[in-house]
């Protein structure tokens, strides 16, 4: 059974088209969660959670070029995570999987490892950690703290460029050298069989003719898996550079030959979402 939590508490049972809203878990918890067990639960970060363009990203610095946190329009979520934790944490047995997802860095301010810690986790839980990074944090004290606490995990770092130049175009920072290396050290240290590694990008215009060098840097950096994603668009200042259907054959294309090195290199290479047949 899967269950989608947001900041604010709301929780929803079933797929995003299908859902339905099962109560509010920063209040009470559902009965869907204390009766059931094998629950795949996802536990939204509140959206001003995040180092790239920081809590108030539209009036300082900028967060990522793709992200709905980059809209003039951004407004602030609801933090009700330390409430919702409270809730869950006398179910936390009943959880298979838990996501910690949402328009976020898990890793900033430690708050990843404090919601682990408030629901009582460790080394010999019976549970599964999902996460996407940016991977600018995962430094030799958080990765040790890390695989000292998490019993299996599988985190996804989302890099979108495998050179300093198109990185500072999607990302605005200049941390391209230190999130591979991140990425690069995480993936040596780790057990493989309890920790999975994916390098999960979005593709647009804007590296669309990197996806060779991104099936490349999967494998130097010791990564289980590519995920390749086409950039949703956020508003109609990206509607260019994300598919569409005046540049669907470049992206038809580049995923091709991007399959061919897959195979070359024996890489496990992952295409979801709407890429064109
Ligand atoms: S790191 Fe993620 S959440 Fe933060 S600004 Fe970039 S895309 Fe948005």
């Amino acid at each position: 059974m899967q269950i989608k939590i947001s900041s604010n508490g709301n929780a929803f049972l079933g797929d995003p088209k299908t859902q339905l809203r099962i109560g509010n878990v920063a209040q009470s918890c559902p009965y869907e969660i204390s009766s059931k067990t094998e629950l795949q639960v996802e536990l939204e970060l509140p959206n001003f959670h995040c180092n790239i363009g920081g809590e108030d990203p539209t009036t300082g610095q900028m967060a990522c070029l793709m992200c709905p946190r980059s809209l003039r329009d951004f407004k602030r979520e609801d933090d009700h995570v330390a409430s919702i934790c409270d809730s869950l944490k006398p179910h936390v047995a009943n959880i298979q999987r838990l996501e910690i997802s949402g328009l976020a860095e898990p890793f900033w301010r430690d708050r990843i490892f404090e919601i682990l810690e408030s629901l009582d986790l460790n080394r010999d839980s019976n549970i599964k950690i999902v996460t996407t990074t940016n991977g600018t944090l995962l430094n030799k004290t958080t990765r040790d703290r890390w695989f000292d606490l998490v019993p299996k995990s599988e985190i996804r770092f989302s890099i979108d460029a495998t050179n300093p130049e198109t990185y500072v175009r999607i990302r605005r920072i200049h941390e391209f050298d230190l999130v591979v290396e991140n990425m690069n050290q995480y993936c040596r240290e780790r057990d493989p069989d309890r920790h999975v590694a994916v390098l999960g990008n979005n593709i647009n215009m804007l590296n669309v003719d990197e996806l060779d060098e991104m099936v490349q840097m999967t494998k130097d950096n010791f990564c289980h898996v590519l995920s390749l994603v086409p950039t949703a668009s956020v508003g109609p200042h990206l509607n260019d550079i994300c598919l569409n259907t005046s540049n669907e054959s470049i992206f038809r294309e580049a995923a091709e030959k991007a399959k061919r090195k897959a195979k070359e290199l024996k890489v496990n290479v992952r295409f979801p979402g709407n890429w064109p047949a």
